[in-house]
């Protein structure tokens, strides 16, 4: 189930959806195009409800205004569905236990019918990264991968408990990945389960601390600046003068309120 976390999210892979979907029924919302190879199903409908509700929670979560009409119409993100397992294994070339994955740059997510995790899980932590994407830009490298996946992860309400245990374990223990070491993990290729347990606890309990602790929009401004070639300290203390003028104030707080 880590494992599969951590491999959903592939920037590159050969998918051409209007190709793959020309025969397929589609089901239009506001702001999705659900594509699915099954006819009259009910699981495309179900993905549909919960694409559109997730939509809203997340952009309201990231700081979204009314103002910011985005993923309308033409823009709509695609979810192409599959008719089963297989089907979808065999077109994307997923590993056995991939349930869904997404493509940024296509703003688009793969899934198959009745895909373990999906509706409870996986759709959301793809749309968050889509939906945060949008807001600082996509494909960039320069904000740190931990950001990326915490806002994803902020989306995941059903883990929650066992990471926010597992953090609680690693303060108690002085355990915890410093920011600036968790901030040089560019990609998590390599490392072990367990290991990838950390990245995503902290991942996750970092940015809903940085989400909690004033507007959204002042993370997702401090992400902007990141992007923009400022340091770390340097977009703390401009979006958090008061609360976290530094890493090593961010850290020292998030410490104390986190244990
Ligand atoms: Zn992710």
């Amino acid at each position: 189930m880590m494992l599969a976390l951590i491999l959903t999210y592939v920037l590159q892979i050969p998918f051409n959806g209007a190709e793959v979907a020309k025969d397929w029924a589609n089901l239009k919302g506001d702001h999705f195009v659900i594509y699915h190879q099954a006819a009259n199903s009910a699981f495309s409908r179900e993905t549909l409800r919960r694409a559109e509700q997730y939509y809203d929670k997340i952009a309201k979560e990231l700081g979204y205004s009314r103002r910011d009409n985005f993923w309308l119409w033409e823009n709509r993100c695609a979810i192409y569905l599959f008719e089963s397992k297989e089907a979808f294994s065999k077109v994307t070339q997923q590993a056995v236990w991939s349930s869904g994955f997404a493509i940024p740059d296509k703003r688009a997510i793969i899934s198959y019918e009745g895909a373990t995790d999906f509706l409870e899980s996986i759709l959301s932590h793809e749309l968050a990264h889509l939906i945060f994407r949008d807001f600082v830009g996509l494909g960039n490298q320069t904000i740190p991968l931990w950001m990326d996946e915490g806002v994803a992860m902020s989306q995941e309400e059903s883990r929650r408990p066992f990471f926010d245990h597992l953090v609680k374990q690693m303060i108690s223990q002085n355990k915890w990945v410093a920011i600036p070491d968790l901030t040089q993990i560019q990609s998590l290729q390599g490392i072990t389960v367990n290991e990838a347990a950390v990245f995503y606890a902290e991942s996750q309990s970092l940015a809903r601390y940085l989400l909690a602790a004033d507007h959204p929009e002042r993370f997702i401004q401090m992400c902007r600046d990141l992007r923009d070639g400022k340091s770390i300290d340097q977009s703390l203390s401009k979006n958090y003068p008061k609360k976290f003028p530094s890493v090593s104030d961010l850290e020292q707080n998030w410490v104390e309120n986190s244990g």
